[in-house]
């Protein structure tokens, strides 16, 4: 499974925001074998939301989309999914009932446009805040605000599922230039896939689908770099 994340917010792209939402997401999908292909940044406008998300959908198997759901007349998010999609944005019944019955909300305080929705949507109940979520097509729509955004994901997160895998780091006390050789010869072994992140020391990361063929890989690279004395490094780090 190929998804693509798309995060909405004029904050994100100022800088005033931190965009913790994509890298917990990206996370959680990986973690479940799912492949993510792509993270874009849009500002809260209507025709980008549209534009972007009407082309990731059709590129991939599922569209994530966060942020701008609120009522208040900077939050298009939902307008903009129901224009990819060549909807209308209606009021959802599901919505309604659910934040009058169980969200505890009297219908005459819920701000107009809160409960609207794209024509046909399924809707995501916010358990940690008030605007829904939706999933139309193959589009999921979920809140800026983290705390809402992780509570409504786990509504759906046995949605997202592609083939397990199995990860391995090795950490190397070498430049990583000095390692393309080796890197290359071990993923022409092995059928793993391997990247190399530098820092303190170079850390090498195996993932594969076969967990003996990562512990095959892995123990034929840690017999041929220099490893990291773990004792130093743990003593590194606690130091810092
Ligand atoms: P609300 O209904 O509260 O308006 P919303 O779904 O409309 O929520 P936004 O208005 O986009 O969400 O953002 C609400 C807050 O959540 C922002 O102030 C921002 O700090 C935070 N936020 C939004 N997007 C992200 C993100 N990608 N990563 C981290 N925080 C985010
Ligand atoms: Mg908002």
């Amino acid at each position: 499974m190929r998804v693509a994340v798309v995060t909405v917010g004029d904050e994100l792209l100022s800088g005033d925001t931190v965009n913790t939402n994509a890298a917990w997401l990206c996370e959680q999908l990986t973690d479940r074998g799912v492949d993510v292909a792509r993270v874009t940044t849009i500002p809260d406008d209507v025709g980008e939301i549209a534009r972007v998300v009407n082309e990731y959908r059709a590129e991939y198997d599922a569209v994530l989309v966060t942020g701008g759901l609120g009522p208040t007349h900077d939050d298009v998010t939902m307008e903009g999914v129901a224009a990819a999609v060549g909807r209308d944005v209606e009021p959802h019944d599901a919505a309604h009932e659910w934040l009058t019955e169980e969200g505890g909300y009297a219908a005459a305080d819920l701000v107009d446009g809160t409960t609207h929705l794209p024509a046909g949507a399924r809707m995501l109940p916010n358990e940690a805040g008030v605007a829904p979520g939706a999933v139309v097509e193959s589009i999921y729509v979920l809140p800026g605000v983290p705390e809402e955004m992780k509570a409504m994901f786990e509504h759906v997160a046995e949605e997202f599922a592609g083939e397990e895998t199995h990860t391995a780091v090795v950490a190397v006390d070498e430049p990583e230039s000095e390692l393309v050789d080796r890197l290359a010869d071990l993923q022409e072994r092995f059928d793993v896939a391997v990247g190399s992140y530098p820092g303190d020391a170079v850390r090498v990361k195996l993932i594969a689908t076969d967990e003996g063929e990562l512990a095959a890989a892995t123990e034929w690279l840690e017999a041929r770099v220099e490893l990291v004395d773990e004792d130093v490094a743990t003593e590194n780090a606690s130091s810092e």
